[in-house]
């Protein structure tokens, strides 16, 4: 739902190993840097695995409620990877599973 010309909140999932993940459009990103203002540069999860250079900025809301995207930049050379929620509240990625279980 689109909510006027406010800046898109930032969604973040708990991930496996219990850090968050910045979720977007069915892409994750994990913390890559904290910079200056409170924002923080996020890098695709599949940066290291597929080489994608997709990146976000996320900035702290003007309402002091959450964080907003701030920059998102790159396109992704990957279909979104295939997640889904742990009944724990985890956000896993599909693969993780299938090696956790073999
Ligand atoms: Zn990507």
């Amino acid at each position: 739902m689109l909510l006027g010309l406010e800046d898109p909140p930032a969604v973040y999932v708990p991930s496996r190993t219990g850090k968050a993940l910045l979720l977007h459009e069915g892409y994750t990103f994990y913390l890559k840097n904290l910079q200056s203002f409170g924002r923080k540069q996020w890098y695709c999860s599949s940066r290291d695995m597929a080489g994608c250079r997709a990146d976000v900025i996320t900035a702290p809301s003007k309402t002091g409620d959450g964080d907003i995207l701030f920059l998102v930049r790159g396109r992704h050379i990957h279909r979104p990877p295939n997640y889904y929620f742990t009944p724990d509240g985890k956000y896993v990625r599909r693969k993780d599973i299938y090696h956790r279980y073999r």
